[in-house]
């Protein structure tokens, strides 16, 4: 798999997801994704993606401006 944006090689590695809803930001560290080492650029696979949009979705209904959390944390 190359990178969308500029072609490299996607290599596997953890990024901090960070949500930002305006107000708040949500910040999920240590999600699995294929990470660009030429343009920092990041890609999650679907099934990542919709675990991402069940912990955010979650962490909405705490009134943190800003809220950290540990994927592996939520999904366990
Ligand atoms: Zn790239």
């Amino acid at each position: 798999m190359n990178c969308a944006l500029c072609k490299a090689n996607l290599t596997n590695g953890k990024v901090n997801h960070i949500v930002d809803l305006g107000e708040r930001i949500i910040i999920v560290k240590n999600v699995p994704a294929s990470v660009c080492k030429q343009c920092g650029e990041y890609f999650v696979d679907t099934d990542t993606a919709l675990k991402l949009e069940a912990i955010v979705e979650e962490a909405k209904k705490n009134k943190a401006e800003v809220l950290i959390v540990r994927y592996n944390d939520m999904v366990a």
